[in-house]
């Protein structure tokens, strides 16, 4: 049976920290968040790290565009929360609606300010092992494992899914910390024999209970980042119930990255206060 990360419990203390660190400085960190049209789900998530700034004493500001916004709306909200001095950190809450061009928008986000981590600027630098700011989710990631003492050094990782926001990054970050990672994908071949050979395993497909007992190795460390709708329940890419029985250790769904990715979020909007705090300093 395999130990349980508990990302809820980890996010909750990493979050009492930084209130406390927050409190007994002379920081005032703000973070704006730019959210274009009304999807629910979007709109959740804003919400909870409005609710995440709330409780470790992060003021939070919130703009909200039109869903037919065009691309020089939602560039224009951050060039102006990027002239903004008293914001430290900007989210523009993804995905954006399609008819803006959300490269152009990351691209438009001051890259000291970014504290999602997703300017190409911030991404060279988490590529080239100088990471500044680092997306939040697989940072969240590296953090639990931390916590958990899991051993990533000499390791061999499969991450599933490439996206910008999680596959990509995540490898980046597991190479920088010495495990041998492989990037696997929808055109990947024999994706089985690949995941079965992790001794840690990374899913961020977007499917539900894809990740069965059969694929994985016994022993393996499972990292969960799926969120999906399965009977009207939120559930993971790994049947977790299953899963767990032959795994070392498991993220669960919900519970698990989620509250992860939001911790590092705020993590990184205290960094980027600190940081401007000192570069005023100087
Ligand atoms: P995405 O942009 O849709 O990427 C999904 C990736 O999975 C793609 O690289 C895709 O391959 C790959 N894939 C899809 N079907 C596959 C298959 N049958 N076999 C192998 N690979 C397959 O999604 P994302 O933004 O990375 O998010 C992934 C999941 O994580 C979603 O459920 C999302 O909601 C969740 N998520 C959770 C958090 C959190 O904080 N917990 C944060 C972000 C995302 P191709 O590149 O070849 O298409």
């Amino acid at each position: 049976m395999a130990t349980i990360l508990d990302g809820k419990k980890t996010a909750d203390r990493k979050l009492a920290v930084l209130r406390e660190r927050i409190e007994d400085s002379a920081l005032s960190p703000h973070l704006a968040t730019v959210i274009a049209g009304t999807d629910p789900a979007s709109q959740m998530y804003v919400r909870m790290k409005h609710k995440a700034c709330e409780q470790v004493g992060i003021t939070s500001v919130g703009i909200t565009l039109p869903e037919n916004a065009p691309t020089r709306t939602v560039v224009d909200a951050v060039l102006e929360l990027n002239r903004d001095a008293d914001i430290d950190g900007i989210l523009v809450q993804l995905p954006l609606p399609g008819q803006v061009d959300s490269e152009r928008v990351i691209a438009a986000v001051r890259p000291e300010k970014d504290v999602d981590g997703f300017h190409p600027e911030n991404l060279g630098l988490l590529f080239s092992g100088r990471p500044r700011f680092t997306p939040c989710t697989p940072t969240g990631i590296m953090t639990i494992l931390t916590e958990y003492n899991i051993p990533v050094a000499g390791s061999r990782a499969v991450v599933v899914g490439r996206s910008i926001d999680v596959g990509r990054p995540m490898s980046a970050l597991l190479t920088n910390a010495d495990a041998t990672v492989t990037v696997c994908h929808s055109k990947t071949r024999n994706l089985e024999e690949e995941i079965g050979r992790a001794d840690l395993l990374v899913s961020a497909i977007g499917k539900a209970h894809f990740i069965t007992p059969a694929m994985v190795r016994p022993g393996a460390v499972v990292v969960d980042v799926g969120i999906n709708h399965l009977d009207g329940k939120l559930v993971g890419d790994v049947d977790f119930e299953a899963v767990k029985e032959i795994a070392s250790a498991i993220t669960p769904v919900p519970g698990g990255v989620g509250p992860m990715t939001i911790a590092t979020l705020m993590e990184n909007t205290c960094r980027a206060a600190k940081e401007r705090t000192c570069d005023r300093a100087l």
